[in-house]
Parts: structure tokens; C-alpha cells; sequence
């Protein structure tokens, strides 16, 4: 029986890489699939993983019909076993639908792997529709850590080193192409506490270093934010 299997879990978990190395266990055992992916940081049509593997994909555009471009191959006389969808929290809605018809109407196995929620802890609408329409979700158990050495578990958007909660769903940042026009956009994982005292690394640097001359805890809050200190 085919599967719709979400593998879900925050950025540096690893989650690009096991896509990659599913990949190749299948196919090592004979069988034929396809790569999905959506914004990649390595550009368009490219699955890449931070540990500097990489391969290419099929870029998932707004109008893209998962369900055509399977029957596509199929009747073209490719083996489509299953299907591996990276960076998932970008499908839409719809997306989803048409994977969960792969499974049911076709028989293939369909992995996707995504965040669950953006950096302001908001469930991306294609990760709500994997939670609910998958037969598991699997948290990766590679864990992400914070600054602090906690597990991280949020995603926070990090504009001119300075932690935002406000603004697009989807910016894409990290190093290199796709950098957005209103400032460095980078992405940090952080664990809860952190994320909700808006304390990046870069703002525990700098309360490490006023620390030095003032005495204040490192883990404490740098700005009188609310709740927090
Ligand atoms: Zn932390």
C-alpha cells in the first residue's frame, strides 16, 4: 500500500538530505521515481542539501499539476514508484490534494519534507494540508540546536541581524540569490525561550559583550520586550 508520508522538522535538521538519500535507496533497490522541489536555496529546479549534496528536480510552479506531470511520465514509459516533494511548506493546498490522488489513485509512494510553521510560528498552509491529509507525519529526529544549546524547534527570520515577526509568509533569504529588497534576510533556528525573547545569536553576542561591562545575565532579554524579562 502506498503511502503519503510528511517528514517534517525546522531548517538544519537534515531534512534536504534524507530526501537525497531516500532517493537513492529506492533507486538503488530498482525503483523509478521524482524529484519535487520549490525555492530551493540552490535555485530553481535543483533539490540541494547543506552538507553540499545535490541533484536536480522539477521546480514546482503555482500552476504545476502534480497528477499531469506524473501521468506525463508514465505514459511516456517512465517507472514513477514514488515521489520525493523537498522544501513542501511552499505547495499550496491543492499541491497537496493532487499528491494524496497519487497514493490513493496510483499506488506511489509520496515523501514530502517541509517545515511545519514560518518564523511567526504560523502553520505554512501547505504543511497544514500534509498534517491533515497524511497517512504519518514524521518528525526528523536530527535536531536543530539553538545558540544556547537547547533544541530548536522555531524558525525565526532574521532582517540586517536583527529578529523579525512581522511581514511576507514566504521571503526567501539564507546566503546568495532570492535575497529580498528590504534587507539581508537570513533564517535562525532557535529553541522556544529564544524565539520568544526575539534573542537571535547575534543579539546574544552583543548582551554577551555589554555583559562584560554591565552586570547583566547573558540570558537575559536585550530589549524590554513583552512578557519576556
Ligand atoms: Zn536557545
Amino acid at each position: 500500500m502506498a503511502e503519503l508520508v510528511f517528514f517534517s522538522g525546522t531548517m538544519d535538521c537534515g531534512k534536504s538530505t534524507l530526501a537525497l538519500q531516500m532517493d537513492h535507496n529506492h533507486r538503488v533497490r530498482g525503483r523509478g521515481g521524482l524529484i519535487f522541489t520549490r525555492l530551493d536555496r540552490g535555485g530553481e529546479a535543483v533539490l540541494s542539501s547543506r552538507l553540499g549534496l545535490s541533484t536536480g528536480a522539477i521546480e514546482v510552479t503555482e500552476d504545476l499539476d502534480f497528477w499531469d506531470v506524473v501521468v506525463a511520465h508514465l505514459t511516456g514509459g517512465h517507472r514513477v514508484d514514488y515521489v520525493i516533494g523537498d522544501e513542501a511548506q511552499f505547495y499550496t493546498p491543492d499541491h497537496v490534494e493532487q499528491l494524496a490522488r497519487l497514493v490513493d489513485e496510483l499506488d506511489i509512494d509520496v515523501y514530502a519534507f517541509g517545515i511545519t510553521a514560518d518564523f511567526r510560528t504560523q502553520l505554512f498552509p501547505g504543511s497544514r494540508r500534509l498534517i491533515e491529509l497524511a497517512d504519518r507525519v514524521h518528525v526528523l529526529q536530527v535536531e536543530a540546536l539553538c545558540w544556547c544549546g537547547r533544541r530548536a524547534t522555531h524558525n525565526a527570520r532574521v532582517v540586517n541581524g536583527v529578529m523579525v515577526v512581522e511581514g511576507e509568509q514566504v521571503v526567501v533569504g539564507d546566503t546568495g540569490g532570492g535575497v529580498a529588497t528590504s534587507g539581508q534576510v537570513e533564517y535562525e533556528v532557535l529553541c522556544r525561550r529564544h524565539f520568544m525573547r526575539r534573542m537571535n545569536s547575534r543579539a546574544a553576542q552583543a548582551a554577551a559583550l555589554s555583559a562584560d561591562v554591565l552586570p547583566l545575565e547573558l540570558d537575559a532579554c536585550p530589549l524590554p520586550a513583552p512578557d519576556a524579562c
